[in-house]
């Protein structure tokens, strides 16, 4: 059954979301950004440059969502996110969270915890406000809660989010949590995780499950019901990523075993960094984010699934039936 579902412009339906790029990042800072404020480059102008004609490429080939998983601490901005949806005519759902320890903003959390404050309970009434009343003064709703946590473990920090997500995905069913898994590590705790705290699977999105190349691991959690996110497609052979090769034969494999419909894509394409300009080099650009777009799934690993011996309706699934049934619920 439909269900409505929180984007950056108001509510719209789960049957309405049609192709969905199921972890994206259309702004991203890494933490740190905003005290480089003196060579910052943003502009506005040559953003619209780069994103609206993609944008406009990939609307032809059925997207009409992107959900945006910046956190909190990453530069999230929702009222630019608004401005993309609007004028380019896309779907934008927007995330409430924060980034794993190492790697996000922790001064802040940390700081109010070591002096006493009941961080976990601040962080869950953050996500309530952001999911059922809006991002401070802008109205505009998270769609989902995002939680991560980093390489080969799960901080004392980073289990404050985890358990604040949780809670409130445990008393209302709607709520869908997306998360991140470093490296691909930690499927098998986090989803041992939310089973233990009495998180029904099914809200949950495991984000980065496609930088294992641990079959047993995967099929294990996928057995149990949570969604595996195969989100990080064009970005290989790095930061503890495997290849594509490795992971179009885990989709194949896992949709062979009976779970297709629980496997969504994605690029977790960063479009603009904030901050200084960041070109990569050219080593990079040219092999290991080589594909790093959002054409590739449907140019390129669409077909390529398919001449491995996915059918139409299960490449179809892929794109427009999981990401629905991942927000619309059973
Ligand atoms: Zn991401």
């Amino acid at each position: 059954m439909a269900r409505m579902i929180n984007t950056v412009t108001g509510p719209v339906s789960t049957d309405d979301l049609g192709a969905v790029l199921a972890h994206e990042h259309v702004i991203f800072g890494y933490p740190g950004y905003e005290g480089d404020a003196s060579f910052n480059v943003w502009d506005e102008e040559r953003f619209f440059g780069v994103v609206e004609p993609v944008i406009e490429k990939i609307k032809q080939q059925g997207i009409k969502t992107i959900v945006d998983c910046t956190t909190n601490d990453l530069g999230r901005d929702v009222e630019m996110l608004k401005k993309v949806s609007v004028r380019c005519g896309v779907n934008i759902i927007t995330v409430s969270g924060y980034y794993y320890e190492r790697g996000g903003a922790p001064g802040y959390w940390n700081f109010r915890r070591n002096f006493g404050f009941p961080a976990e309970e601040e962080i869950y009434e953050l996500m309530k406000r952001e999911y059922y009343d809006g991002i401070a003064k802008t109205g505009i709703k998270a769609g989902a809660l995002k939680v991560a946590s980093g390489i080969g473990e799960i901080t004392d920090y980073e289990l404050m989010f985890f358990r604040a997500a949780s809670r409130i995905a445990k008393e209302d069913p709607g709520v869908r949590i997306i998360t991140h898994c470093s490296h691909g590590t930690m499927l098998k705790e986090q989803a041992a995780f939310f089973v233990e705290q009495g998180v029904n699977p099914a809200q949950v999105q495991l984000g980065h499950f496609c930088d294992t190349v641990d079959l047993s691991a995967q099929l294990d959690v996928v057995g149990q019901g949570f969604y595996a996110g195969f989100d990080r497609l064009g970005q290989v052979g790095f930061d503890g990523m495997p290849y594509d090769d490795d992971r179009f034969a885990a989709i194949v494999a896992l949709t062979g075993a009976g779970f297709g419909k629980q496997i969504v894509l994605s690029n977790d394409r960063l479009y603009w960094f904030l901050g200084r300009e960041f070109p990569f080099p050219e080593a990079v650009t040219e092999n290991l984010i080589k594909e790093w777009h959002w054409t590739y799934i449907f140019e390129k690993v669409l077909p390529k699934l398919r001449s491995m011996g996915l059918s139409e309706e299960q490449v179809h699934d892929l794109m427009f039936e999981n990401p629905k049934h991942f927000y619309a619920g059973a």
